[in-house]
């Protein structure tokens, strides 16, 4: 099989070709999952990045593929299985190669695991690629973030900044293990709507809905990372006068000090992909024959995958 980039993941093999997170609109190609960099119409996809889809731009068409069911696809056998980013995120098998998309084999509260395969080919997600990028124990800053939570919530309400969808409904997961209350903006609570449709527990309120009386009681509000500090957008201007005592949660918080340039009093380094180690971890239980790490830090993933694992390695250079 032969794999490039060229406007999306391109596997051929002889006259058979299948696009994989086409930067396009590509009725035939597959959709790994929700976020922006990877989500397009047209192809196929698990039905929770359908509904993600439609959410998200208002419109979409795709084909429905749920987890773990095999089709034929453009000649080759297509089977998605959980990624363990976000909510719908799925790899994808397609004959004896497998693509990870954005994965994470620790998973998360909101999704599964991404259990590796054995296969020929194996075209990985690169993200954190680099042998310097490694995380603290998730259950150490899960633990910090709620202990900062619950000393803050003593003098008021408090915001959590993370990306819309997967970030913000694992916050929320987190958030509701303390039982306090949580109002989340409007655009993260139509994407956790979906999540509690297919019978993922999450409890929170819609910013809209508070009272004014409301507003300052104690709460953990879970916001877009742009609305932690002023100036706000007008509709929510409101915010800037609780004086909120706000973090910023992101895998990059491991490595770049967001605090202090964004004003912030914490952050803390929560991701939804694996690290270093998980990346090479995974790759080893795999077994391919041929890696083609991609996105990112692709060239460092691929230099460390046949200095270490003696497995030929390619860098595919997407976007
Ligand atoms: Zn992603």
């Amino acid at each position: 099989m032969r794999v490039t980039y060229d406007g999306g993941i391109r596997v051929q093999d002889g006259l058979r070709e299948i696009v994989l997170d086409p930067s396009r609109k590509t009725p035939g190609s597959v959709v790994s999952h929700g976020h922006l960099d990877h989500l397009t119409s047209g192809g196929m996809m698990t039905p929770e990045t359908l509904e993600v889809l439609r959410i998200r731009k208002g419109t979409g068409d795709g084909v429905e593929l749920p987890y773990g069911k095999e089709v034929d696809r453009e000649g080759f056998a297509v089977r998605l299985s959980d990624a363990g980013h976000v909510f719908g995120s799925a790899m994808v098998r397609v004959d004896d190669l497998l693509y990870t998309g954005d994965f994470n084999p620790e998973g998360g509260a909101t999704c599964g695991k991404a259990v590796p395969e054995k296969v020929h080919t194996l075209i990985v997600d690169a993200t954190y690629g680099k042998p310097t990028f490694n995380f603290p124990p998730k259950h150490e800053v899960e633990a910090d973030l709620l202990t900062w939570l619950e000393m803050e919530l003593a003098d008021g309400p408090v915001a959590l900044g993370g990306y819309e969808f997967g970030k913000s409904q694992e916050l929320i997961a987190l958030v509701n293990r303390l039982g306090v209350e949580v109002a989340v903006s409007d655009r993260i609570a139509d994407l956790a709507d979906a999540y509690v449709r297919h019978g993922i527990r999450l409890q929170y309120r819609r910013l809209s809905d508070l009272s004014d009386a409301e507003r300052r009681d104690p709460r953990v509000y879970i916001l877009p990372p742009g609305w932690l500090r002023p100036p706000l957008d007008e509709s929510v201007s409101w915010l800037g006068s609780l004086r909120l005592r706000a973090a910023y949660v992101s895998g990059w918080a491991a490595f770049f000090d967001f605090s202090r340039r964004y004003g912030l009093d914490a952050q803390f380094p929560l991701s939804d992909h694996g690290d270093f180690e998980d990346v090479m971890g995974f790759i080893e239980a795999c077994a391919p024959r041929r890696v083609y790490p991609v996105f990112s830090h692709a060239p460092d993933l691929a230099r460390e995958v046949e200095r270490r694992l003696r497995i030929r390695a390619e860098p595919l250079r997407g976007r």
